[in-house]
């Protein structure tokens, strides 16, 4: 057989490895700030895209700590005047399971993280008042709003998305003592909706743009987040560290 023949068979296969292992895209600053985009931590259901089990977080974590990066809440993030090497875990939508398995791994290995609440969510078991309380008071946890029903704000009328970004605030703040950051529903937003996460207080947002950036006024209200999946192996989490996503 000629070796043209053995590329055309490798070809496909090679394809599909750098499809999933993007090693190609070029990589970001070292020193720039981090932020992590996670869901679900339970050994319950499969892992996926939405559910990353414990024992692979735990992986992640070590991975974390050996690389020596600071760990911080999204507000403290804002707040850093050097944001060297920073890097804030986050977790969307507010499942339990961020209390029972999340969260006493975070305290083994004191990393901090963000969890955005939607307080009025339908159709999941969410983090109850006791467990916001305990781990806001750990210090470890940051509790920030991710509209009241964890609506497409891009599907509502102004006054609706407006509503539902302005009253999460208040009810997150009534729940967790304070409430600064926003996180956008499916990632779906537009700039009127980032001036109405200003407007209501917050002083940042986040946003599914998968991507490693210096933080800066342009992007305070739509930062980029690292991609994470349930089912990513030790180099995938490498690369998505060094790149802001693992595959195409
Ligand atoms: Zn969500």
């Amino acid at each position: 057989m000629s070796l043209w023949w053995l590329g055309l068979l490798l070809l496909p296969g090679l394809l599909f490895l750098l499809g999933r292992y993007a090693i190609w895209l070029p990589g970001r600053n070292p020193e720039w700030p981090r932020l992590m985009m996670l869901h679900r931590v339970t050994p319950a259901i499969a892992a996926s895209g939405m559910n990353m089990p414990p024992a692979r977080f735990e992986k992640l974590l070590q991975l974390l700590c050996k690389r020596n990066y600071v760990f911080v809440t999204v507000s403290e993030l804002m707040d850093a005047a050097d944001r060297r090497r920073h890097i804030a875990l986050t977790f969307d939508d507010g499942f339990a399971d961020n209390y029972h398995y999340a969260f006493p791994l975070l305290k083994k290995y004191g990393v901090k993280a963000t969890i955005y609440l939607a307080p009025d969510i339908p159709d999941i078991e969410k983090l109850d008042l006791a467990q916001i309380t305990e781990m806001a008071a750990s210090g470890l946890v940051e509790f920030g709003a991710h509209t009241l029903h964890h609506v497409n704000l891009t599907r509502l009328a102004a006054g609706e998305a407006e509503r539902e970004i302005r009253d999460s605030r208040a009810r997150v703040a009534g729940l967790a003592g304070s409430c600064r950051s926003f996180a956008y529903p499916f990632g779906r937003f537009n700039a009127e909706h980032e001036r109405m996460v200003a407007a209501a207080g917050y002083d940042s947002a986040v946003s599914t743009r998968k991507a490693v950036e210096l933080i800066d006024a342009g992007n305070r209200f739509c930062l980029p987040r690292i991609s994470t999946n349930g089912v990513m192996d030790g180099v995938q989490m490498r690369i998505a560290l060094a790149k802001g996503r693992y595959r195409i």
